[in-house]
């Protein structure tokens, strides 16, 4: 089987692959190599696909910002209406600079300082989804210190395995993440009796690329049965916060359809009257992208031919960090089929992990073509590192037969001006 890229934005016009109407090798040649590419119409489809699932319940999409953090994909993200889930005082900056509403930005993570919840509540931002009864203490005086009152909401840790990769589940008792959920009510209690905060309700994210809403079934279930113990102590629940971590096809996986995914939250959650938040991020951008470069080299390996490119794990990080699938295409499809070949490819990176693909089924390669990586628009660019003084590869927004560069290339002399060396440095 040969590959395809999961995406009807990015297809084949007669021979050559195109971002919506747009000729990649064109960008190529104006931007250079490596290169991220993302669909506007590609966003606006998955966006608007997930705004018709959600239809009739009091619903509010918070983007989550650490799938793509782009300035210009927030941008679309906040045209189209969405609010942001943040995770860092960096995302929470970013969002504001695209232009989301305080009023719809929530805040969650396991590790938040003192400043970056000063910073939300200097904000105003809509709540902070609190994942440990020490984080009430710290964000009751911070409120108390700056004369506000915080929205809070509880990270609830269901205990359920979301059956995905075991580096992006985030909701089993044994994960780093929220409040155990045995502890929700005496947690919740302590909110309320606290100075200056002003608990909301409750939050939840089970883990990222799920294929399957059973998990999500269990885990709003015991959401709701939660709900029902704190009104029936007398507190008052307003919101609950479902997370994110709807998967994508990225090789042959049927993900969940985003309409059995709002089937499943007015099964469980609908009836309770609470506004609902949700945190998508792959789901939105991960298809509305890919990866572009070009091959370097092609030799013969010991075993099959190896295709050298010049984007590595620094750019892509998944394959070797999650052992992830990408679809690998040629930028020029030629007509025949039946001399493709099966090749490894690999990045230049001097580690064996820095390697894309093996056996993947692809025309015999020449150094000079180019081939795009499918599904990177998640995950991808914002995991990106300057390993090996690589700079981080830039990003192009396209839209019908426009694109723009939305991240400049970086040149190894930006790296160097960030350091220094110490005037003492030899003169001891
Ligand atoms: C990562 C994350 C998300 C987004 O997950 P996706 O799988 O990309 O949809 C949502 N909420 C929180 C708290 C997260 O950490």
């Amino acid at each position: 089987m040969t590959d395809r890229v999961p995406s009807p934005d990015f297809s084949y016009a007669g021979e050559t692959l195109c971002a919506e109407r747009l000729p990649l090798p064109d960008v190529a040649a104006e931007v250079g190599t490596p290169f991220y590419c993302y669909s506007l119409a590609g966003l606006t489809r998955s966006y608007r696909a997930l705004e018709a699932a959600l239809t009739g319940l009091p619903a509010t999409v918070c983007y989550a910002l650490k799938a793509n953090s782009n300035q210009a994909v927030i941008a679309a993200f906040a045209q189209l209406g969405a609010g942001a889930d943040v995770v860092s005082g960096g995302e929470l900056r970013r969002a504001l600079a695209a232009g989301i509403p305080a009023g719809r930005i929530v805040f969650s993570g396991v590790g938040k300082t003192r400043d970056e919840i000063a910073l939300a509540l200097r904000s105003g931002i809509r709540q902070i989804n609190v994942e440990s009864e020490a984080e009430l203490d710290l964000v009751s005086a911070a409120a108390a210190g700056a004369g506000v009152t915080a929205r809070v909401s509880l990270r609830i840790n269901p205990d359920v395995d979301a059956r995905t990769h075991d580096k992006i589940s985030t909701g089993r008792k044994q994960d780093k993440f929220g409040i155990a959920i045995g502890r929700t009510l005496p947690a919740y209690a302590r909110a309320a009796d606290l100075p200056n905060l002003a608990p909301a309700g409750l939050a939840m994210h089970i883990g990222s690329q799920l294929l399957d809403v059973a998990p999500y079934r269990a885990a709003f279930g015991r959401l709701a049965e939660q709900v029902r113990v704190l009104r029936a102590a007398g507190h008052e629940v307003k919101s609950l916060d479902l997370g994110g971590g709807v998967g994508i096809t990225y090789r042959d996986e049927t993900p969940p359809r985003f309409e059995d995914y709002a089937a499943v939250v007015r099964e469980t959650v609908g009836g309770l009257g609470c506004e609902l938040v949700f945190e998508p991020g792959r789901s939105l951008v991960g298809n509305a992208g890919i990866l572009v470069a070009r091959v370097l080299y092609v030799k013969d390996g010991g075993i099959r031919p190896i295709a050298v490119v010049d984007a590595a794990m620094n750019d892509l990080a998944r394959p070797a960090m999650y052992d992830a699938y990408h679809a690998i295409v040629p930028a020029i499809r030629p007509q025949k089929s039946q001399d493709w070949v099966e090749m490894d490819v690999v990045g230049p990176i001097c580690e064996s992990g820095d390697t894309f693909a093996v056996a993947r089924r692809l025309p015999p390669l020449a150094p000079g073509d180019l081939v795009a990586f499918g599904s990177a628009g998640a995950y991808g660019s914002v995991m990106s590192s300057a390993y090996n003084s690589r700079p981080p590869a830039p990003e192009v927004m396209v839209s019908g037969e426009r694109f723009a560069v939305v991240r400049a290339r970086q040149t190894a002399d930006d790296l160097i001006r960030q350091e220094s060396v110490p005037d003492w440095l030899g003169s001891a």
